[in-house]
């Protein structure tokens, strides 16, 4: 691959962008070598400014579920902007909108939308903590839920794939209410729980772990998390930034039979406009400004474009459920055929996949929390990235991201994958 162009965006960009990007991952540091400079995107082909194809799997880092440029979505757009871009005062597609998420989720009763899936999260502990009276919160090592203060605590991702240990900024009185577990690992939250009675508000958790690399939850974990919370009245947030929308139409709680209290989303929700959203039971929506004084607004919340833009979407996911097996054989056939390929070659290999999302772990252990997905040879991965893009695939710069299928990915597409995993395998020893 020739990449000029690229080279010489990314070099000037350093002048007036910190690192040249606007969002970490996107700069390639962990992987090495210079970040591709996007033209446009068509289904699931992205091309490059030095004109370069590549078929894509991070997809926006999920919300292009359907590929990129999806006729409806782009017209619905179109046609909504030239009614002005916002207004700051309430529209009936705000309503549209609400109505169609609580069709979807249906232990959604109440939904506020936000600008991005850090915003839903922050959020959504904002209301748990006015809700219960109470301060601290529990996540999981590996889980990253946006960049707010309270999250960057052993947070997954870009901190994860960096090696942030500590970030600085956070206040250690805010990491102190921040108290984590490894994912998987109910004997860890229930230690917390006892040794901090009546003062955990919430448990946040992405129902599936997508940030350091793709990890399902293990047999029982959710279940037992809910049974916990219940008891102990904390409020039990899945962030399903990531898997809303994604793994079925009501998300992981619907693919996994588990109701949250509280629900947020990003990602798919917007269709690649800004949007995040969370919500969840009346009984602790209530407490929402201006209904309660959990203060939360936005002044481009609800905005027009991005509610077009994913109401158009969602109403098309909800009109066409086969797109989720679709994705579901998809994504099965090529966890299967990589898995085949890299095992005949002897990679060490773990790939996790549920429905559209999955990982290749380079370690023969089974890869169930951060400390095994660490295991992973990340050398292995990185030449891997490399010798995939060369072939025109576009993996997730970091060993510690989700790929993304989306449904414009046809077969051959994934034969091509599954042939250029093939032939990267010999560079991998
Ligand atoms: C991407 C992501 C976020 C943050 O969303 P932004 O829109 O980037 O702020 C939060 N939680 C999960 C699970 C995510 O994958």
């Amino acid at each position: 691959m020739n990449i000029p162009n690229s080279e010489q965006l990314f070099s000037r960009a350093q002048h007036s962008i910190p690192g040249g990007v606007n969002s970490p991952v996107r700069a390639f540091k962990s992987v090495g070598g210079t970040p591709l400079f996007i033209k446009k995107a068509k289904g699931a082909y992205l091309f490059d400014v030095d004109g370069n194809k590549y078929i894509d799997y991070i997809n926006s880092w999920g919300p292009m579920i359907l590929g990129h440029a999806f006729e409806p979505v782009v017209e619905a757009i179109q046609k909504k902007a030239a009614d002005s871009t916002s207004f700051g005062a309430p529209t009936e597609l705000e309503i549209e909108m609400a109505e169609l998420i609580k069709s979807m989720v249906p232990n959604v009763d109440l939904v506020r939308m936000v600008s991005s899936g850090t915003e839903a999260c922050m959020s959504a502990i904002r209301l748990a903590r006015g809700y219960t009276g109470r301060n601290k919160i529990i996540k999981f090592e590996g889980c990253y839920h946006g960049h707010a203060d309270s999250f960057l605590v052993k947070a997954g991702s870009g901190v994860a794939t960096f090696n942030i240990q500590t970030v600085p900024g956070v206040t250690a009185g805010v990491a102190a209410d921040t108290l984590t577990a490894p994912y998987n690992d109910i004997d860890a939250v229930q230690q917390l729980i006892n040794q901090h009675k009546n003062q955990i508000a919430a448990i946040i958790i992405e129902p599936v772990a997508g940030n350091m690399g793709c990890i399902l939850p293990q047999q029982n974990f959710l279940e037992d998390l809910r049974k916990i919370c219940t008891e102990e009245d904390i409020v039990l947030i899945f962030d399903e930034v990531m898997t809303g929308f994604r793994l079925a139409q009501g998300g992981a709680q619907e693919r996994l039979k588990i109701d949250a209290d509280l629900v947020t989303y990003g990602k798919v929700i917007g269709a690649g406009m800004p949007v995040g959203a969370f919500g969840g039971k009346f009984e602790i929506m209530q407490h929402i400004a201006p209904l309660g004084n959990v203060y939360q607004a936005g002044t481009l919340s609800g905005n027009p474009i991005a509610m077009i833009a994913g109401f158009t979407l969602l109403n098309h996911l909800k009109n066409n459920p086969g797109i989720y097996t679709e994705l579901d054989e998809k994504g099965a056939y090529l966890r299967k055929e990589l898995f085949t390929v890299l095992d005949k070659a002897n990679i060490p290999v773990t790939i996790n996949q549920i429905g559209s999302m999955i990982s290749v772990f380079f370690t023969h252990r089974a890869v169930n929390n951060f400390a095994d997905a660490s295991s992973s040879n990340i050398t292995t991965f990185n030449k891997f990235f490399h010798a995939m893009l060369e072939q025109g695939i576009y993996l997730p710069p970091s060993g510690y991201e989700s790929w993304f299928l989306s449904n414009a990915l046809s077969y051959d597409d994934l034969n091509e994958t599954i042939n250029a995993t093939a032939k990267a395998a010999s560079s991998l020893l």
